[in-house]
């Protein structure tokens, strides 16, 4: 098919970016546009024709590309995508450069999926080889949003779905939490032997663990939430044990400087819940020797 490009008509799409197709399509889909309509769009073509496509593309800036993104998909773009001017330019090449860099760049890392008990959980956990990332430490959140009302029998294997399509298809996040635990079962996520994406200052050297429910709300020492709370304490006990990390150790997601939410809500107190973690890993592990000379 043909479209007009200054003037003249060029060939669509030019033979250097079929790698492109696809992702102009995801792009389209995105973007709630007509597919059509986005793919015949000069600037797509455009953004195509730069021989910076046929180049390493390290003028890529993930960040700024994001926020562009976001923007876009906030307006709908369309609206936007009708603005005229080198601010539209602008606009589409990264809008164009964003999507090449999550479709192609990024890989989603992928989930577990799988539900264990607590007990089931510290025996996959101790198989676990750890050869690359190896994380410092482990930061507790709470979802909030859904609370414990909103998941009456916890999470079950779609909801894991359709968190990952959350953080992957929306988000546009490599990865997410390490673990999703509610009162029932501690379900893995991201996998614990690769860094994960919930708190901006530790995503690179923490486990993140996400609680099921808003402890503003919901009560955490009853009832489900003491549920939750035993499972998140032993998830965190388990991974003490494997990773050699001192309890104390643990953060709160709202001790992240970078972070705006308050989040695990108040009634989680982190001090409380350290000593539970160190109780349990005395229990599981401390037997103390026997003095030989007085036994
Ligand atoms: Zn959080």
């Amino acid at each position: 098919m043909g479209i007009p490009l200054r003037g003249r008509t060029a060939r669509w799409p030019p033979a250097h970016c079929s790698p492109f197709i696809a992702i102009a399509r995801a792009a389209a889909r995105q973007l709630r546009h007509q597919t059509s309509a986005a793919l015949n769009h000069p600037h797509i073509s455009l953004c195509c024709r730069n021989e910076a496509w046929q180049q390493r593309p390290c003028f890529l800036q993930r960040d700024s590309f994001r926020s562009t993104i976001l923007s876009c998909q906030t307006a709908r773009t369309s609206r936007r995508f009708e603005e005229s001017g080198p601010v539209r330019h602008a606009l589409r090449l990264k809008f164009f450069q964003t999507f090449f860099w999550e479709k192609v760049m990024v890989e989603w890392k992928g989930i577990v999926g799988t539900a264990y008990t607590a007990d089931e959980f510290d025996s996959y956990a101790h198989a676990l080889r750890w050869s690359g990332w190896r994380p410092a430490f482990i930061v507790v959140h709470n979802t909030a949003v859904p609370t414990l009302a909103q998941r009456p029998n916890g999470f079950t294997k779609q909801h894991i779905l359709n968190l990952e399509g959350f953080y992957r298809d929306q988000q546009h996040w490599k990865a997410g939490p390490h673990l999703f635990i509610d009162d029932r079962q501690i379900w893995v996520f991201t996998p614990l032997t690769m860094s994960g994406v919930h708190s901006p200052s530790y995503n690179k050297t923490a486990l993140g663990f996400e609680m099921l429910g808003d402890y503003d709300r919901d009560e955490f020492n009853s009832g489900r939430g003491l549920r939750v709370q035993r499972n998140a304490v032993a998830a965190v006990a388990t991974m003490s044990a494997v990773l050699g990390l001192d309890p104390d150790t643990m953060k709160v997601h709202k001790e992240d400087p970078l972070t705006t939410h308050a989040c695990p809500g108040r009634t989680v107190v982190k001090n409380k819940f350290i000593e539970k973690v160190k109780e349990l890993l005395a229990e599981r592990h401390g037997g103390e020797h026997l003095d030989p000379v007085s036994s």
